[in-house]
């Protein structure tokens, strides 16, 4: 149980991250640089190299964030700057090995179906909020991959038409009111009437981490702007459980781990009042991941082993 069975990596829109994997998702050595943003050749360059240092000739799983498709090619990573991007052809000719390429929220999904908060749940879904808002849907203990690898997109799920403009260029996405980006936004835009009493008034970089630290030390406001962003979330939850009627519901990534008792209980009562028949039905629980930021890397690991097999 204590060896390695495969290297997981998670390349995030600023950090890259490869580790030595073992079975049951314990994380035994790792390696860390900076994203080369906008820069392919770069950024196969550091996985490579990562991966290399780590040794050996485990199996290796990438979990990224963008579009990938079922050969993993990554079609379109807005946040790391790549189009296109035939990510596991190229890793695994240098490589000299099987290389198996996913949405990184998928696989975080994955991970935490097979070793986190997930593993009682044949039906599961899950939402990351970070720089943007990720998903994964696990239906019936297998994850849901859709007919071009592209499933899963559920920060793109419209909350509010004609809503606040969203990374992807439409309006109104759930990840333009509910990402640790969102949650600074709201705090700006409300800190503009000179009424509203913060500290936050103070902080230079206002941003999702700032306001959830103010409200773990007393902050009212950023309270509230925290349990604003989880009403908006419960929003979307219910329509992802009308849509597919999950056992659990898994809230992570690295703005959400912090301010969840903020956020979640704001969105169990606005998903609580939108679902279909919620009085006369279970509803799913909601709770924060257990593989904190590894999620992503762990899931992708896991499921090199399984390509692999
Ligand atoms: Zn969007």
């Amino acid at each position: 149980v204590s060896e390695p069975v495969a290297i997981g990596v998670d390349v995030g829109g600023t950090k890259l991250v490869a580790a030595t994997v073992t079975r049951d998702g314990r994380v035994l050595e790792r390696r860390r640089k900076r994203t080369p943003a906008g820069r392919a050749d770069l950024l196969v360059d550091t996985v490579d190299r990562l991966v290399a240092d780590l040794g050996g000739t485990l199996p290796v799983g990438v979990g990224i964030a963008g579009l990938v498709d079922a050969g993993g090619v990554v079609r379109y990573g807005p946040n790391i700057g790549v189009r296109d991007l035939p990510l596991a052809d190229e890793l695994s000719q240098r490589l000299g090995r099987e290389v198996t390429v996913g949405n990184d929220a998928t696989t975080a999904a994955w991970g935490e179906y097979l070793v986190g908060a997930a593993t009682a749940a044949r039906d599961a879904v899950m939402l990351t909020l970070g720089t943007g808002v990720g998903g994964g849907v696990i239906v019936g203990g297998r994850l849901l991959e859709g007919a071009h690898g592209f499933g899963g997109e559920l920060g793109h799920v419209i909350v509010q038409e004609a809503g606040r403009p969203c990374p992807c260029g439409n309006l109104g996405c759930l990840e333009a009111y509910a990402s640790g980006t969102a949650i600074g936004l709201t705090a700006r835009e409300r800190l503009v009437n000179r009424d509203i009493t913060s500290s936050l008034r103070d902080v230079d970089e206002l941003d999702g981490k700032a306001v959830t630290s103010a409200a773990l030390a007393g902050d009212d406001f950023a309270a509230e702007v925290l349990r604003d962003a989880g009403t908006w979330l419960g929003v979307g939850l219910a329509s992802l459980v009308n849509v597919l009627d999950p056992e659990l519901i898994v809230v992570g990534g690295g703005a959400a781990i912090q301010a969840g008792p903020f956020v979640i209980p704001a969105a169990v009562a606005a998903m609580r009042e939108r679902v279909l028949g919620h009085d006369v039905r279970g509803l799913p629980d909601v709770v924060p991941a257990t593989l904190s930021d590894d999620a992503g890397m762990i899931g992708a690991a896991l499921r090199a082993v399984e390509a692999a097999a």
